[in-house]
Formats: structure tokens, sequence, C-alpha cells
């Protein structure tokens, strides 16, 4: 179909440039890469489906970053350095303006991270876009979920609840009181958490060795730091032959790193579920070992990341919410929308 090839050759095969000499990236049948000595690889992917992942009236920029930038988060939280990434687009019509806001997006985060466009596939039908990204860990490096240990403490990049928030902004969902207590500066960092989140790809190689798990935060904090224990839960109890270990979590509440807006929001409504369920943060949540704790605070601080601890692993299943050291109701983790905890 001539009209897809111009727009392979126009809007994407130019992010494809960056690659070495000896690999190929469009237009062929395939990539071919070249696989770094004692690496191994890792490889994501993420769907993102118009109307279900984004709104519908979002900007294309905004849905090429997105798309990608989700994929980079997952890269990051196993310690991956970015390879490359191909795009699965359906696209309802080829509209130009569009395509060029969409492929803006694309170059913006390939040139920020310096990870190549390698190849995908265009098909015609609703907006959807399908991202696979790979990237390289040396041997037997790759930070897993199933790390984390008793005794370690948790920590979570930047701040949360944002993107969430954001998304409540967006849909008109916020009473005209709260959003009318807000200065422009807060309300656009709200919606840029949600269309523009940065995955902390910048901290990942050097996490490696640092700590013992980690997961981006996609899900809800409460749902994703769920995640690593259970992994880890299971581990153990392979690792004690039959003897069950589940590992649990206390989580500090008044820690939790928050921006002002969610701040805002929480003294108006007493509502925590953007913080603890909302999810789209596309933050990391680590557990390490607390000797650890200087170097990966300084590590953090070089990149210009901050880094947080709000609670840490203990052996009693479940995850524990207090407030000022007091355990609060299980009601209230409830009222956040988190079921299993
Ligand atoms: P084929 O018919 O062999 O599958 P295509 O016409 O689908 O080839 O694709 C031609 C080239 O353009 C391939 O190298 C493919 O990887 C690339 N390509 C197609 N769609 C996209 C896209 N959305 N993003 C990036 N590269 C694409
Ligand atoms: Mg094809």
């Amino acid at each position: 179909m001539a009209l897809e090839f111009d727009l392979i050759e126009t809007y994407f095969k130019p992010l494809s440039q960056s690659l070495s000499g000896e690999e190929v990236g469009i237009g062929d049948d395939g990539a071919v890469l070249s696989v770094p000595e004692n690496h191994q690889m890792v490889v994501v992917t993420d769907t993102l489906v118009s109307g279900v992942h984004f709104p519908l009236e979002t900007a294309a920029y905004d849905i090429a970053w997105k798309a990608v930038a989700v994929n980079l988060s997952d890269l990051a939280a196993m310690g991956a350095s970015p390879g490359g990434y191909s795009l699965g687009l359906t696209l309802p019509d080829h509209d130009q303006a569009w395509l060029k806001d969409f492929s803006s997006g694309l170059e913006a985060i390939t040139k920020q991270f310096k990870i190549p466009l390698i190849g995908g596939d265009t098909t015609k039908g609703p907006l959807t876009l399908t991202v696979t990204a790979h990237g390289w860990v040396p041997n037997q490096q790759a930070i897993l979920r199933s790390g984390a240990q008793v005794g370690d403490l948790i920590c979570v990049t930047e701040t949360i609840g944002d993107g969430a928030l954001g998304l409540k902004l967006a849909l008109h969902q916020l009473d005209k009181e709260f959003t009318s207590g807000l200065n422009e500066i807060e309300k656009q960092a709200l919606l840029s958490a949600l269309n523009h989140p940065v995955p902390q790809l910048a901290i990942a190689a050097d996490l490696r060795g640092l700590v013992n798990s980690a997961i981006d935060i996609s899900d809800g904090l409460l749902a994703d730091l769920g995640h690593i224990l259970e992994q880890a839960s299971g581990k153990q109890s392979r690792l004690s032959a039959g003897l069950i270990l589940e590992l649990g979590a206390e989580i500090e509440l008044t820690k939790l790193p928050l921006s002002s807006a969610v701040e805002k929001y929480i003294a108006q409504t007493h509502d925590w579920s953007p913080v603890l369920s909302g999810g789209d943060d596309y933050q990391l949540c680590m557990t390490f070992n607390q000797n650890n704790w200087p170097q990966l605070q300084q590590m953090a601080q070089q990149h210009g990341v901050r880094i947080t601890q709000i609670g840490r692993v203990v052996e009693q299943e479940g995850i524990h919410c207090l407030m000022s050291g007091k355990p609060v109701a299980d009601e209230f983790v409830r009222a956040t929308g988190y079921s299993h905890f």
C-alpha cells in the first residue's frame, strides 16, 4: 500500500538512524541487532488502547510519548540499559497533521533516551499502539521482583499519585472548589504526570547491585508492591523447601512523597486512592538492604532523582499501612480501592 510506505518513510524511518553500521532497522522484513557480549536481553511489551489507556482527546504527541515511556519504565524496573523498540500502530485514518504530531512525540522520546525505533507494523482500525522494547543487562544482573528480602527497606522515586489525580483533572472529575485552589503550575504538573511520564531509565543501570527488587508503579503503589511481595514469597517458599514464608510490608503513609497538588487533594477529601491505588505513576518502587542506602541516595542525587524511604519488608503477610506509626483501619485501605491486601 503506497500510502503506508510513504508514512513509514516520512515518519518512522528517520527514527531508526542511531543503529550501528552492522545493524538493520526499518526497511527490511526484520531488524538485525548485535547483542553485546556477556549481556542478556530484556524484552517488554505494553499496549495502549484509545479511550481505555488514555482519554480520546489526548494529543497525538502525548500518545506517542506515553506508549514508549511506559515500556522504558518497565526496562528501568529491570535495571536494563535501553536497546531499541518497535511499534505496532493501528490507525483509523491517515490524518497527516495527527501523524506529524505523533512522530514528533516519538522523536522526542527516541532522542531523550537514545533508543532507536527498529521496526513495526501499521494497520487500519481503532487507534491502538503496541510497543515492544528491549534492553541489555550484564549476565544474571537483571533486577527481579522476586529479589525482595525480609528486613529490606522500601523506597519510591519522585512523587506518587500525580498521574491518577491528573486523570481525574483531565476527565473533569474534580470538584470546582478543589481545582480553583490549584495554581497553573500545579495543574500543569498533574497533566504532565499523566501525559508525559518520564521513565526512570537514567538510574536503571546504576540500580543493579544496589537494590534487591524493583517494580514500576503502573497499577498503584499497593498493587505493585503486592506483586513484589508475592513474587518474593514464592521464591522464599521454594528456597525453604515447603516452609512457606509469606512476605509482607509496612508502609508509613506520612512518609509518602507527594506533590503539593496531591497534598491539597488529600487534605480536602481524605481520599488516598490516587496515591495508593491510582496507578499511572511510572515511578519505581524498590526494596534494598539498608546498608546500601547512602550509596543509593548519592547515586540518585547525582542523576537529579529524588528517592524516599517509605517502609520495610516484614515477615507478617499483607501490606500494613501506618499513619505516624499507628496502624490504619483495614476499611481505610479498602476505601482506596485496593482489595487484596
Ligand atoms: P512487511 O510487509 O514485510 O511486514 P511492512 O510494509 O509491514 O513490511 O513494513 C516495512 C518496514 O517498515 C519494516 O521494516 C517494518 O519494520 C517497518 N514498519 C512498518 N510499520 C512501522 C511502524 N509503525 N513503526 C516503525 N516501523 C514500521
Ligand atoms: Mg508488516
